[in-house]
């Protein structure tokens, strides 16, 4: 398959992974990459700026194909030094970076004069046109299906990309709710360039994760998700489980609820903890409605080949044998 972010990025197939907190190491992103998609390094994983650099070293001796760097600007319990981190991936000479979060306009002069290409998740239109003007190369487009921040529109993918579509010159990814060959030809069907995919790339054998939250995610159904936050301003759709539920039980009580209330449910290290040793209760994690779809834990190359291998035959013979009866 050929499109703009194909050849944008510089990859073979139109299939990119998304960055995930604690998930996004060079051992996945390189794997991804290897491939023929684009993988990502989470920046924010590492606890320092130096550690991002060693990160993405380890990850070129792993691939000679393209990889990004996720940089997401959200609030976080500790303060995170955004700009050194900027400039740690400047100075990596990495060439894609995926920003997310907030406006990543202040980044953009640093970004630019590198020559790196910058995709920006957006959660509305209002939000990718503006991510056009301001120059970013590419969005990824993300729908009220996926996981992590759908921000607090909560329009699904099937409204938000022929809105794109109709509204941007740039090319866009479709994200949120993609993990198989149909979603692939539904997101180009609606106008989309190609697809991010975070949760389905959680559950291969690459991803950096207990066995037993993979197989928690193949046993889901689309109906195992929860939105968390959402009195916050902040919601984050994560894997429905104990801990989620106390969440949105203490969100749902009378009053305000202070961040403060519900924080060491939800801490990063706490997530981290659960993927390390499998204890499904430990805390939260991201996970898109998209768990309904996932029923196996291939390697990423068997999972990028068989999406492709499935789009297009739905487009060649299905699509093709309807327009032409
Ligand atoms: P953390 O331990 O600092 O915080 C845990 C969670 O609480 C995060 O979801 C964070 O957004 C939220 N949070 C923190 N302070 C808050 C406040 N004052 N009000 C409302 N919510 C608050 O975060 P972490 O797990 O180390 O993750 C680091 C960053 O990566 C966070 O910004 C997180 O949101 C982001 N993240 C993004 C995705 C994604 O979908 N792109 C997925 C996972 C994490």
């Amino acid at each position: 398959m050929r499109t703009r972010v194909t050849e944008m990025l510089g990859i073979e197939h139109p299939i990119v992974q998304g960055g995930m907190q604690w998930v996004g190491l060079a051992g996945l992103a390189s794997a991804v990459s290897n491939a023929g998609g684009l993988g990502i390094i989470t920046g924010l994983t590492q606890p320092t700026p130096e550690d991002l650099i060693k990160e993405i070293d380890q990850c070129r001796e792993m691939t000679d194909k393209p990889f990004a760097v996720n940089l997401t600007i959200l609030p976080t319990i500790k303060p995170v030094p955004y700009e050194e981190y900027a400039q740690a991936i400047v100075d990596s000479g990495i060439k894609i970076v995926e920003t997310a979060g907030r406006n990543p306009e202040p980044f953009l002069p640093l970004f630019k004069e590198a020559g790196i290409k910058v995709i920006h998740k957006c959660t509305s239109i209002r939000h990718s046109l503006k991510a056009e003007k301001i120059g970013c190369d590419m969005v990824s487009v993300d729908g009220f299906e996926c996981a992590g921040h759908p921000g607090e529109d909560d329009v699904t993918n099937m409204i938000l990309l022929p809105l794109a579509a109709r509204r941007l010159k740039i090319p866009f990814l479709a994200s949120g709710g993609l993990g198989d060959g149909r979603g692939l030809a539904a997101a180009l069907a609606m106008g989309a360039d190609g697809i991010n995919m975070g949760t389905r790339f959680m559950v291969t054998k690459e991803a950096p994760i207990h066995e037993n939250v993979k197989q928690k995610m193949v046993d889901a159904s689309e109906l195992d998700t929860s939105l968390i936050y959402r009195s916050l301003r902040n919601t984050a759709r994560v894997f429905k489980n104990s801990v989620a539920e106390q969440v949105v039980e203490i969100e749902s009580q009378d009053g305000e609820t202070r961040f403060e209330d519900i924080q060491p449910l939800v801490q990063g290290v706490k997530g981290r903890e659960l993927f390390d040793s499998g204890d499904l209760d430990k805390g939260i994690w991201s996970a898109g409605m998209v768990v309904g779809l996932i029923d196996d834990v291939p390697t990423c190359d068997e999972l990028i080949s068989r999406i492709v291998r499935e789009a297009e035959e739905i487009i060649n013979e299905r699509l093709g044998s309807t327009v032409s009866a």
